[in-house]
This record gives C-alpha cells, sequence and structure tokens, in this order.
C-alpha cells in the first residue's frame, strides 16, 4: 500500500482547502508521508499560481505544520515549477517540474485551461495538426529536468488532457507515439522519478492517469522509476484510487524497485 502523496495544492494556489485541512484528511487515509505544493508564480499567468509574494508564507505555515504534527505524518513543502516560472526553487523541500504552458513569441498559450481554449490554440497556432500540437509539447517537456531542476516529473502527457475517447486525435498515432517516446527517452536519462498522476481522472473525466498505461508500459520496460500522485486540489481526493492504479501500474511492468520511496 502506497502512504506517500505528493502532489497536492491548496488555498495558496488553486487548491480549495487549507493546509492544516489537507494535512488532517490525509492522516484519516493513512498517508504517512505528504506534500504540499504551490504553483509557482507565472507573469504571464496569474489564475492558477500563487501570488509572487506567497512562498515566504506558505514555508512558514508549513514549518508550523510540520512542527504541530510530528510523530503524526511527515510533512514536505514543495513548489510545482513550471517550465517557464522565473521564480526561485529555494528553500523548498522538493520540486515537481511541469509544463503548463506553450510558448509562442511573447505568449504562453496554456496546455491545461479548458477544452475550448486547447483546441482554438491548436488551430491559430499550429493549423488544427494536434500532432504538430503534441510534438510542440513533449519537445518543451523533454527539456524539464534541465530547465527545473525537479525532483519528480510531472503529468508527463498533460497535452492530453481534453482527448477524451481520442475524440481530438489518435494516442496510437506513430506522430504521437514517436513525439512522447522522444522525451521518454531523454529523461529516462535523468533517473528522476515520473509521477503517475490521478488528477485528470479525478477533475477532468479522463480514463487513464498521466502517462497513460501506453507510455507506463513503455517506462517499465525502460527503467523508469515511479510515484504515484492524487494531484489533489480538495481533501476528498487525497489517496483516492491509488489501490487501483498501483495495480494497473505493476500489471504494465513496474517491478517493486521501480516504486521510489522520497524523503526529502
Ligand atoms: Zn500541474
Ligand atoms: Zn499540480
Amino acid at each position: 500500500m502506497i502512504t506517500q502523496d505528493f502532489h497536492n495544492h491548496t488555498t495558496f494556489c488553486d487548491g480549495k482547502a487549507d493546509p492544516e485541512t489537507m494535512v488532517k484528511t490525509a492522516i484519516e487515509r493513512g498517508i504517512t508521508r505528504l506534500g504540499l505544493l504551490i504553483h509557482s508564480y507565472t507573469f504571464f499567468d496569474e489564475s492558477y499560481c500563487a501570488a509572487q509574494d506567497a512562498p515566504t508564507k506558505f514555508k512558514a505555515t508549513m514549518a508550523q505544520l510540520k512542527e504541530a504534527y510530528r510523530g503524526k505524518i511527515e510533512l514536505y513543502c514543495g513548489v510545482e515549477q513550471d517550465y517557464y516560472s522565473v521564480e526561485s526553487t529555494e528553500g523548498f523541500d522538493y520540486v515537481i517540474g511541469s509544463v503548463h504552458y506553450l510558448r509562442h513569441g511573447d505568449e504562453y498559450p496554456p496546455v491545461d485551461d479548458c477544452r475550448e481554449t486547447q483546441m482554438g490554440i491548436v488551430k491559430a497556432l499550429f493549423g488544427g495538426d494536434y500532432y504538430a500540437y503534441a510534438e510542440e509539447y513533449f519537445r518543451t517537456v523533454a527539456n524539464v529536468v534541465e530547465k527545473t531542476k525537479p525532483d519528480i516529473i510531472g503529468h508527463f502527457d498533460l497535452a492530453s488532457k481534453y482527448n477524451g475517447e481520442g475524440d481530438l486525435f489518435d494516442e496510437t498515432h506513430p506522430r504521437y507515439i514517436a513525439a512522447w517516446q522522444a522525451a521518454a527517452d531523454r529523461l529516462l536519462t535523468y533517473n528522476i522519478p515520473f509521477e503517475i498522476n490521478l488528477g485528470g481522472i479525478m477533475r477532468a473525466g479522463r480514463h487513464e492517469p498521466y502517462p497513460t498505461l501506453a507510455m507506463q508500459r513503455y517506462l517499465a520496460e525502460h527503467g523508469a522509476r515511479v510515484v504515484l500522485s492524487s494531484d489533489s486540489h480538495t481533501p476528498d481526493t487525497l489517496r483516492q484510487g491509488f489501490d487501483e492504479w498501483e495495480a494497473a501500474a505493476k500489471s504494465v511492468g513496474f517491478k517493486p524497485e521501480q516504486w521510489a520511496e522520497l524523503r526529502f
């Protein structure tokens, strides 16, 4: 049974519950190591991220909670560093490196804003070619370790968030597979754990985690290390689905030694 979860947001950014509520629920649900994190400040879009001056207060709040809940749960204070964020990650216990935006000149089109926005971006910037969009996304993801120096690689295939049952593009198309495999190959060289992120299942109606089971099979074969994350924005999804998706990951080939047990 996996009892660590390092990808959870609070009211310090776009989460709906304060840190202490998240901690109390995590304890009730048997979590022994909990990471709470903020979205790094992104100057080009302030709608999801923490305020630019939030890190100081967030770190202080987490320090108090670590003290108050010592012996009950291990707490970690993290940052989900966006690829295009220019903020420092200094002083956080750990970093998740994530791509939430592409870049076109001075514009930063979001990858996971909503289905309509994503369709508009693909039409306007890629002539409606979803594979060109995916190629650009995965070229960026391939560089996420270099750019954000993370402890965990965040939601590897976020760009497929709104694809449903393949409504927008075919995830078995050779161009799509070539794009994600090139990114996976590059990221595998760092031996940094990928997260198996359940956020899209909980909040976006996806049927598989990020990365999908097909991707997980490839990563398992190529020796990737993984952690399971709920990407909770509310307490009710903490550890939700962990047993089912741990079993699914095992069924596609992850061996016990590939599950990363993390302490920062
Ligand atoms: Zn994210
Ligand atoms: Zn997140």
